[in-house]
């Protein structure tokens, strides 16, 4: 992808891509995480149940993206 390495994307520009892309993705059953559509398994709550419906992972988007303001973690940061 035609990006500059040294601007990591922030959280919201990361939500507004899933959101552009959403057949991309599915969302986790068990703890609401985005996954590419790919995964098997959950890399949080190893759940293996997913919904991949685009609005769902729209809707779950938007809040990854509404969050940012309000709480940072240090893994968000790597
Ligand atoms: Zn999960």
């Amino acid at each position: 992808m035609p990006q500059a390495p040294q601007e990591p994307e922030s959280r919201q520009a990361k939500a507004a891509k899933i959101a552009a892309n959403p057949s991309g993705y599915k969302v986790c059953e068990g703890c609401d995480s985005i996954v590419g559509a790919g995964a098997v398994l959950c890399p949080n709550c190893h759940s293996y149940r997913f919904d991949d419906s685009a609005e769902r992972v729209i809707f779950q988007a938007k809040a990854l993206g509404a969050r940012e303001q309000t709480s940072v973690t240090a893994g968000d940061l790597s």
